[in-house]
């Protein structure tokens, strides 16, 4: 196991629970938790690797049809917000990469206004296109949970200078390079532009896998689970990537988002 990262920080921002099995095959009906992980990434002027839960979510939640997302998927709070968190921290922050927008990764972004936010521009399709809010709650998304001024805010990623990967990171090739030492990598499947982040020996994979068992041992998340999916033969080729990078390269520590077993040795605030 690679030594804990030097430079992040990993704040837990509230958790919902589903059985075990969902998540990963072959295990089992208890009810596990999922925390939501935001990141701070120090390098090159603070950089916070989504924004997990918040109380926005339980607004956007409140009436039907987003409700439903409340009721499917009952979450818990029960720490302070990530800004709160972070305290003094949070003024060094200059930038918010988004890994996708779903809204456990987004419902804390009203809480940093002005801050430039950098995601793909797959994902601010789709945000932005004219599909009814029930068919974008369908896939995970809940659109005021966006700030008014998102548009002037954003990044695309697709527009930083795009860079060949170090052979250790095979199979994955490219990447884009977001400032020294962060680079932003594509993870097709589970969400529309859906995209990790690589820094040092740290590779934050987001959705990609729910589970690390789901890397390490090849325990696929239950069938059930393609219905959240944007894609989910992408999804598998990405997760199968996954598994060949973590079998040739020790050395990196991958991080999904979602993954209490990997988080519990890291949490800032734990
Ligand atoms: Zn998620």
């Amino acid at each position: 196991m690679p030594n804990t990262p030097q430079g992040i920080d990993f704040y837990h921002t509230g958790y919902c629970r589903h059985p075990e099995c969902i998540a990963c095959r072959g295990g089992s009906l208890r009810p596990i938790s999922f925390p939501a992980m935001a990141a701070h990434i120090h390098a090159d002027g603070g950089m916070l690797f989504d924004t997990g839960y918040a109380e926005y979510f339980k607004t956007a939640t409140a009436h039907f049809p987003e409700k439903l997302y409340a009721l499917t998927t009952p979450v818990v709070f029960n720490q302070p917000s990530l800004k709160q968190q972070l305290g003094d921290k949070a003024d060094t922050i200059s930038k918010i990469f988004l890994s996708h927008l779903h809204a456990d990764h987004i419902a804390g972004l009203k809480d940093f206004p002005e801050i430039e936010i950098i995601c793909s521009k797959k994902a601010f399709d789709f945000a932005k296109n004219k599909q009814s809010r029930f068919a974008k709650l369908r896939k995970g998304f809940l659109p005021s949970l966006l700030p008014d001024d998102f548009e002037q805010r954003i990044q695309f990623i697709e527009d930083f200078q795009q860079i060949n990967l170090p052979p250790d990171m095979r199979p994955f090739q490219t990447g884009y390079k977001l400032a020294n030492g962060i680079i932003a990598i594509e993870l097709a499947g589970h969400a529309m532009g859906h995209f990790g982040i690589l820094t040092e020996n740290v590779f934050l994979i987001a959705d990609a896998a729910w589970q690390i068992e789901n890397i390490t041992e090849k325990r696929e998340p239950h069938l059930l689970s393609s219905l959240v999916m944007d894609n989910y033969a992408q999804f598998r080729q990405t997760l199968k990537n996954l598994q060949i990078l973590s079998q040739h390269n020790q050395d990196l520590l991958i991080i999904p988002t979602h993954c209490e077993k990997t988080l519990s040795k890291l949490w800032t605030n734990k």
